[in-house]
């Protein structure tokens, strides 16, 4: 754990020689740390970061399966509604279709962007941050696209509409035949890769490598 620093001591410690805590804003000493060790503050426990090992090969792996899994999860059905004999097949896509053609544009739109289209130009950005870093090439562009990825991070909101399916799902299980299709589990896999890319693609490694500070933060 890192050594929390007094105020007399301040003035003298070079500033890239001290972190703050996200949580608490406690400032210390900033560590060392070796592969696959973190640092956790010692008031609160927030994890500082963490020294991943091969971070950049892992991290685009993991956005190339989201990648392949982002197609089907919107284009597939998320499940199939049996209602009196009528059958349909429900896909994202056709959600915002169908808010569109009934007159909430407005609507259609919110979704589109939570659930289509800033889920996408999250992933787009980190692709394209994570080759920057591996081919060597455009570093200035990639720090611009992670700045502009932690800004749509909040905009992104997948968890939110699988609960609504989970919510439409239980309500309609009563009226009418419900089968889940295999969109559902892609969009669960898409939901679960990104989950997983958060932890693995630690930002402090990602910062250094990308302003070239340490050639092997990325290792
Ligand atoms: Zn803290």
């Amino acid at each position: 754990m890192p050594d929390p620093v007094e105020p007399s001591q301040l003035a003298q410690l070079p500033l890239d020689e001290l972190v703050a805590c996200h949580e608490c804003d406690l400032l210390m000493r900033r560590p060392t740390l070796a592969h696959d060790e973190k640092a956790l503050c010692p008031r609160c426990g927030y994890e500082l970061y963490a020294h991943r090992h091969n971070v950049v090969n892992r991290s685009l792996a993991l956005v190339l399966a989201a990648l392949l899994m982002y197609v089907p999860a919107n284009f597939l059905p998320i499940m199939q509604l049996n209602l009196l004999g009528q059958a349909s097949d429900d896909t994202v896509w056709s959600g915002v279709v169908g808010l569109f053609n009934s007159g909430m544009q407005g609507i259609s739109a919110v979704v589109f962007l939570c659930s289509m289209g800033f889920p996408l130009l999250k992933l787009l950005c980190q692709l394209f941050v994570l080759l920057s870093i591996r081919l060597d090439i455009g570093r200035s562009y990639g720090l611009l696209l992670y700045r502009i990825y932690h800004h749509m991070r909040d905009w992104g909101m997948l968890e939110v509409y699988l609960m609504g399916v989970l919510v439409a799902i239980v309500k309609l299980s009563d009226l009418a035949e419900l089968s889940l299709g295999l969109g559902m589990a892609c969009f669960v896999g898409l939901l679960l890769v990104q989950v997983w890319l958060e932890v693995v693609m630690s930002p402090h490694q990602i910062w250094v490598a990308l302003s070239g500070e340490d050639p092997h933060a990325g290792d």
